[in-house]
């Protein structure tokens, strides 16, 4: 089966919303797919106990209303020379395009550490979506750990589904959470966030310069956490707890964009980072002709940047250039607002020594750090251990060894997700096939 469109749009978070309907609104016929069964993204992901947002609710009606087609459960899986591969529950399709805008949003980042398999273990992201979509956590002790704001928004979320959350330990130090605070005063939509996030989380402690050194497990309750370890400023203590929701801020998903050849960057001239970002221009184009980008995959920026992102690329897929240009000076802001983040959020370098010789790096292939000993990059080490090639495809294990130094990441290869042999059958073009396939 295969589908064409003027604008294809891939991802359905905020951003991919905002360039739907901006493409839509110059006529093109527009195209917006997302792996997920709901349209929103992350940050819009449907909660089974609440209303989405006024602003979700309007983009999604917007996006409708401008006459934009939503492919639901659509899955890019690869790349082909007129469009993309992609998997539904139905079977797969060609989705074809004259212009594609990259809305992949970011995932969260987690770094192994003594225990951290465990279960009752989840990125602070992670507990909040499973929450949103009906896991049970009324009434359970909930620590939440690593940083960022994102830490507060997950805590929030969790308190109303009626989690007692026991505490929020961010590895960043005061001085720089407060610093932050202080240049809120320059983005007062964003203070008056900071603020209400507080309130909801009233009694709530909200400690900095913590870190979960290790997780323990209950030998009687089939190795359940039970427990975890803080380092502070104060030493270290032992916290009770069920769950523990721990993320070490987010990282941009460019997996489609290596395939489809666009150039990435490591960072900023202000701040280093191990995560490629897409490269873009002024209009959201990519090094690859008729490609742009939009959103976290362009770097970490929050939702704002993300809309305003959308926008302009949106229009500026549908030829509409001058519309585009006008909301330059937005984004401008939106990004200032990224690189504040990044710097008072930088990870403190004991996160990096978290994992001890024998702690699983690799949860889907049971892999630990000491079996990648020897090995000179990220290729060998999972030719040689499997590293990498569980069904995640490495996001985790080698997003964690590229941020601890070990290997840099990888590129990308189709498919870019584990697929059903009949999808890989379609592909227009055999992808040179990924070393599970090959049966490494
Ligand atoms: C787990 C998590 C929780 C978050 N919670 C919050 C929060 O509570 N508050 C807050 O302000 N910010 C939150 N954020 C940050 C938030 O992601 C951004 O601020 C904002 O949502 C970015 O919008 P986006 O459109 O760029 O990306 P996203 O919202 O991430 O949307 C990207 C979309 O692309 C889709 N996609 C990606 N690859 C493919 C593919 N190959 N095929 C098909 N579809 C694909 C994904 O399914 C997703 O729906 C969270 C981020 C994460 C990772």
């Amino acid at each position: 089966m295969t589908a064409r469109f003027d604008v294809l749009v891939v991802g359905a978070g905020p951003a991919g919303l905002a360039a739907a309907q901006a493409a839509a609104s110059h006529g093109a016929r527009v195209g917006l797919l997302d792996a997920q069964p709901r349209p929103g993204g992350q940050v819009w992901r449907h909660d089974v106990r609440k209303q989405a947002p006024r602003a979700a609710v309007a983009a999604m009606q917007q996006t409708a209303a401008a006459g934009v087609e939503f492919l639901a459960q659509h899955q890019v899986v690869a790349a082909e020379p007129h469009g993309l591969l992609v998997e539904t529950p139905q079977g797969a399709r060609h989705v074809h395009y004259g212009a594609l805008i990259l809305a992949s949003g970011a995932r969260e980042l987690l770094l192994p550490f003594p225990g951290w398999t465990l279960p009752g273990i989840t990125g602070a992201g992670g507990l909040q979506a499973l929450v949103k979509q009906g896991w049970p956590i009324a009434g359970k002790r909930v620590a939440v750990a690593g940083t960022g704001p994102l830490l507060l928004a997950a805590a929030a979320t969790l308190r109303a589904h009626g989690a007692q959350v026991l505490g929020i330990f961010e590895q960043a130090p005061a001085a720089a959470v407060n610093a932050f605070a202080r240049q809120l005063l320059h983005w007062p939509a964003r203070a008056v966030q900071a603020i209400s996030l507080r309130a909801r989380l009233a009694g709530v402690p909200y400690r900095f310069g913590s870190i979960v050194r290790s997780a323990h497990g209950s030998e009687h309750d089939n190795h359940k956490l039970c427990a975890i370890e803080i380092e502070d400023t104060r030493g270290r203590h032992r916290l009770e707890c069920d769950h523990l929701a721990v993320g070490y801020g987010l990282l941009p998903n460019v997996e489609l964009a290596q395939l489809l050849g666009c150039a990435l960057a490591y960072g900023t001239p202000e701040y280093a980072s191990a995560h490629p970002h897409v490269i873009v221009d002024g209009l959201l184009r990519t090094s690859v002709a008729d490609v742009y980008a939009a959103g976290e995959a362009c770097g970490i920026g929050g939702l704002a940047a993300a809309r305003v992102e959308g926008l302009i690329a949106g229009h500026a897929a549908a030829g509409a250039t001058d519309a585009a240009i006008a909301l330059q000076p937005r984004r401008a802001k939106e990004r200032r607002f990224a690189a504040l983040l990044a710097k008072h959020f930088a990870l403190d370098s004991r996160v990096h020594d978290l994992a001890a010789p024998q702690t699983m790096i690799c949860r889907c292939e049971d892999v630990s750090l000491s079996a990648l000993d020897g090995f000179i990059d990220a290729r060998a080490a999972k030719l040689a251990t499997r590293c990498g090639m569980g069904a995640c495809q490495g996001r985790i294990c080698g997003s964690a060894l590229a941020e601890i130094g070990r290997f840099t990441r990888s590129g990308a290869r189709p498919p870019l997700f584990p697929i059903r042999l009949s999808t890989l059958a379609q592909a227009e073009v055999a992808p040179p096939l990924s070393d599970e396939y090959r049966g490494h």
